[in-house]
């Protein structure tokens, strides 16, 4: 199982599960152009992807989700509130994701268990998900407004950990924003800072934990090397020296992932 992270910030997010000849898609954020040329790259095999999953509907991660299904005729997977968005409007089928539950993804190469949790954002309901295919695990955790210990118990234990460390803190108050947006980036419905990130991590580092990719960074709030240093700080104080760190960009996809 391989993790290709296509983008990731606040113009778009996109990470491609592959499995096999297959694929599973979480968030189409990126416009259908970017999105069919970073498709181009991987060299899939058309209609190869089988499922896509929507955290929620902020337009940098549901933009081309209907038209990607469609054109993949690939099922769209969402919380129930979601299926009425207009990003989703054009895919073929609908599947409901229910938070807190353990669900199933029938694949061609066999079944992905699809875990869902709740997670305190401004778009109700947000989700973020831990994939798991034949015992490796995948989680992918961005928008969220605080550290979360529920979240962290019920997408236990990553082989890879694709989370979000969106803003440094003393960037952000002296930054461009103005106060209102300030206020609702830092809010506990806003993204985590890279304080707030160390927090989560230290929730949810378990023993199969080998990579961690920094995700959702942003462009004016921080830099990537302050989410690094934090991140490798946090993973010193927890003895995790060994975990590789990996920054997301937003321009480029990354190299795919061995999970
Ligand atoms: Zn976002
Ligand atoms: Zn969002």
């Amino acid at each position: 199982m391989l993790l290709t992270v296509l983008s990731s910030g606040s113009k778009g997010n996109a990470s491609l599960l592959r499995i096999g000849e297959g694929g599973v898609l979480v968030d189409a954020g990126l416009g259908p152009q970017v999105m069919r040329d970073r498709w181009a790259h991987l060299n899939l095999g058309h209609r190869a992807l089988e499922h896509v999953l929507v955290t929620h509907g902020h337009l940098d991660h549901s933009r081309s989700a209907g038209a990607l299904a469609r054109r993949q005729d690939a099922t769209v997977h969402c919380a129930p509130a979601m299926i009425t968005h207009r990003a989703l409007a054009r895919a073929p089928r609908y599947s409901e994701l229910r938070a807190g539950k353990e669900q199933e993804l029938k694949c061609r190469e066999g079944v992905v268990h699809v875990r869902s949790a709740l997670l305190p954002h401004d778009c109700d309901p947000t989700l973020g998900f831990r994939l798991e295919h034949e015992g490796r695990r995948v989680v992918i955790l961005t928008d969220l407004g605080k550290p979360d210990a529920a979240v962290a118990q019920h997408l236990s234990d990553p082989h890879v950990l694709l989370l979000e460390f969106n803003y440094d803190e003393e960037m952000l108050h002296a930054g461009p924003y103005p106060d209102a947006l300030k206020q609702r980036v830092s809010g506990d419905r806003g993204h985590l800072s890279n304080h707030q990130a160390q927090k989560q991590l230290a929730l949810m580092v378990g023993p199969s934990l080998h990579t961690l990719v920094l995700g959702h960074l942003s462009l004016k709030n921080n830099t990537p090397e302050l989410a690094v240093a934090a991140a490798t700080e946090e993973l010193e104080r927890l003895g995790r020296e060994d975990v590789r760190v990996i920054v997301a960009q937003q321009d480029r996809a990354l190299d795919g992932i061995e999970v």
